[in-house]
């Protein structure tokens, strides 16, 4: 899927969310575990206000370990319920429900001393294009259709699915976007892989990530390709093509190193996984 830009459409969505959480006791955020904040949007603390929160680092399988820690005890510190998740493995239901009972904590207790017992507690899920949010509502829902947008003529109380006794989900996400303008979020989203690669600044990108690589990463670099850089080499970069390219055999282009090549490989790996478990936003620079 391709993040699209459009203002009225993300307006319209917006607006369709504002009506929806007024209808939930928790909100359940999903954010890419390899980029946490750039993949979520600010405007969801104002619009999920007075609301249980949970925050689940989804695409976990795909994010370094060492810093699906650091994130997770980022987002407590901030009072967030947190769990790390791969939404498209068997769901978690257990140990997600404590997590939303605890979320859940004041409702249920304000429940309770109005003798409402058992109200089930009622949630939706929210993200950004592409984080996963159909994957996990199928997945909890225990089913492999897909059900997307606002579908006329069918009522709310319709796109309601009981997941447990005591756990209800509307089977409709709420989209938010990334903040595209500010440029290091749109950096990390580009790393993601949801946006069209044609238009985005491929060459300056893949500077960014061998960089990056290089500084955090560097064993992954020699696992992938047998590549160790050297930053301080002003030639760092085309060692790196040649290097790249040669490794994987990429044929000369009239007799060059076909650059376009090496990049277009080395995204894909990114995308898919393969290059390894990165975290693109650096989790070092997480600090209270
Ligand atoms: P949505 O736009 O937020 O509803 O995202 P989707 O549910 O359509 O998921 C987008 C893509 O990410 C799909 O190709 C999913 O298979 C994939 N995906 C979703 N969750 C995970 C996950 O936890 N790990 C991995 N590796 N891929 C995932």
């Amino acid at each position: 899927m391709n993040i699209q830009w459009y203002p009225g459409h993300m307006t319209k969505a917006k607006r369709a969310m504002k009506e929806d959480v007024k209808l939930v006791d928790l909100v359940i955020e999903l954010v890419d575990a390899r980029a946490p904040l750039a993949s979520r949007n600010p405007d969801i603390d104002s619009l999920a206000a007075g609301k249980g929160r949970v925050i689940l680092l989804n695409k976990a399988d795909l994010a370094s370990e060492k810093a699906n820690a650091v994130w997770i005890t980022y987002f407590e510190s901030q009072g967030f319920q947190v769990m790390k998740i791969d939404a498209r493995a068997k769901a978690t239901l257990k140990q997600l429900n404590a997590l939303i009972q605890e979320a859940c904590k004041e409702k249920i207790e304000r429940d309770r001393r109005r003798g409402i017992l058992n109200r089930p507690v009622r949630a939706m899920v929210v993200g950004i294009p592409n984080v996963g949010k159909s994957t996990f509502i199928n997945k909890l829902a225990n089913r492999k259709a897909t059900v997307t947008g606002n579908k006329p003529g069918v009522t709310k109380a319709q796109q309601i699915i009981r997941v447990a006794k005591d756990f209800e989900l509307f089977d409709t996400p709420g989209v938010l976007w990334p903040k595209f303008e500010d440029e290091h979020i749109a950096r990390n989203i580009a790393l993601l892989g949801s946006i069209k690669q044609d238009i985005l600044p491929l060459d300056d990108l893949f500077v960014y990530v061998m960089t990056y690589l290089t500084k955090y990463y560097p064993d992954l670099l020699k696992e992938r390709y047998g590549l160790e850089i050297d930053l301080d080499d002003s030639d760092w970069l085309l060692k790196a093509f040649d290097h790249i390219a040669q490794k994987r055999k990429i044929k000369l282009l009239r007799g060059e190193t076909d650059y376009d090549r090496v990049i277009q490989l080395v995204f894909s790996e990114i995308y898919d996984g393969s290059i390894g478990k990165v975290t693109w936003e650096d989790y070092t620079c997480v600090k209270d």
